[in-house]
């Protein structure tokens, strides 16, 4: 049995099988960029007007307060020649500055009357209020890297040079097998001795809101069953994540035929609860994690390992949290607890009041719980006010 630390440095070793993939522009969000992209052009491409006013040009004020209005400079135009510097052109927010001057006052500032504006400011400074051809990157200028995750932001800068479509990381081609002869899928009615399997909806659902695809599959307890599944569906996908049947039951194959397939097993088994029976292996470039099926260690493993894994395979920085306990807890056993909790901001501070629930198999109590709050293997006290690590969830 390893501890939790060395649990997440071996799984952290490993690196995730990525594809590269081009995706639309509109897909992009939440992904990691798997290419550099430069401007195309400056940014922004032109002297833009960055208020609606009047434009002139700058040293010709003094001379004159008030100028007659030339014409008009709208956004999306082609840039006007202001012909007199006595005149002006009224120009809009966006319009290419037109050509002859150098500054724009704000309507705010001036009054118009008979078509002559009369500016009521002291001064004017050349560049005023123009957002200067430029001035925030150049062509060519890198704009982003390679391994940025993609947030809106970063979306508006691959629409405005023009990238309607991105190179991703794409997601390895995972598979979610649940196992256990006494689960049935949702749409069935169970029989008294039958329960329906959830595992598998969570990890999908959890995995969906990552953008992480993938199939789900069952397998029932038959050890034919599981080693021949288990081949078939390692020659089609890079990321196993299986659920139950890894304890020591006397139907629990998944740890022997994995062996037998070929898997190099890197763990069994981490000072944890929930969550101790967890396999974790490789093969090639593919992965297999094998959780305990209890409902709760199944979920915690997710968020616990795989997550964090898949994020920092995609480059993906997931800052670390941390959370107040609010109320005195004892945990006696040797192994790392993760407690439920539910927790909150207060006067700026995430402080986590335990859920208690029923155990691992009381996914029920889950609804009430936003995260979990990881309490070292070292102690058996833990106090009020003291800080741990926290694992959201929602
Ligand atoms: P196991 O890890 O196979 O020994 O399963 C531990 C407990 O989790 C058993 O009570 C199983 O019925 C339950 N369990 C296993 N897989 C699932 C699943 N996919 N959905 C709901 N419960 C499950
Ligand atoms: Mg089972």
């Amino acid at each position: 049995m390893i501890s939790v630390t060395e649990a997440t440095r071996i799984i952290q070793q490993v690196s995730a099988p990525h594809a590269i993939t081009l995706v639309p522009l509109a897909e992009a969000v939440n992904r990691v960029l798997a290419e550099a992209v430069l401007a195309d052009r400056d940014l922004p491409p032109f002297n833009r007007v960055a208020m609606d006013g009047i434009a002139i040009r700058s040293a010709s004020f003094g001379t004159y307060k008030s100028y007659q209005v030339e014409g008009i400079q709208p956004a999306g135009a082609v840039a006007k020649v202001l012909l007199d510097e006595s005149h002006c052109l009224e120009v809009m927010t966006g319009a290419v500055l037109p050509e002859g001057t150098d500054a724009v006052v704000r309507y705010e500032d001036i009054e118009i009357k008979d078509g002559v504006a009369t500016i009521q400011l002291q001064a004017v400074t050349a560049g005023m209020n123009v957002h200067h051809q430029g001035s925030d990157a150049r062509q060519d200028d890198v704009l982003l890297t390679e391994g940025q995750h993609i947030s809106p932001a970063e979306v508006a800068l691959l629409a405005s040079v023009g990238k309607a479509e991105v190179k991703v990381y794409g997601f390895p081609r995972t598979a979610i097998i649940s196992s256990g002869d006494e689960l049935v899928d949702i749409d069935a009615a169970p029989q008294a001795h039958q329960i329906r399997r959830s595992n598998a909806y969570a990890l999908q659902a959890a995995m969906r809101e990552m953008g992480w695809q993938a199939s789900a599959f069952h397998l029932n307890d038959t050890r034919e069953e599981v080693l021949h599944e288990l081949q078939l569906l390692m020659q089609d996908y890079d990321v196993l994540i299986l659920s139950g049947g890894v304890s020591k039951g006397k139907f629990d194959f998944i740890p022997d035929a994995l062996t037998e397939l070929g898997v190099t097993k890197l763990f069994h088994q981490v000072s944890q609860r929930p969550g101790k029976p967890f396999w974790f292996g490789t093969v090639e470039n593919k992965v297999v994690f094998a959780l305990p099926g209890n409902p709760v260690s199944t979920f915690l493993c997710f968020y616990r390992y795989i997550k964090p894994w898949m994020q920092h395979s995609m480059g993906v920085k997931s800052a670390e949290q941390t959370a107040i306990l609010t109320s005195s807890t004892e945990f006696k056993p040797p192994l790392t607890y993760f407690l439920q909790v539910h927790a909150e901001h207060e006067n700026g501070k995430l402080i986590a009041t335990p859920i208690p629930g029923g155990g691992s198999g009381d996914f029920a109590n889950l609804k009430a719980v936003n995260g979990f709050l990881e309490l070292p293997a070292d102690r058996s006290a833990f106090q009020a006010g003291e800080v741990f690590p926290f694992i959201p969830f929602r």
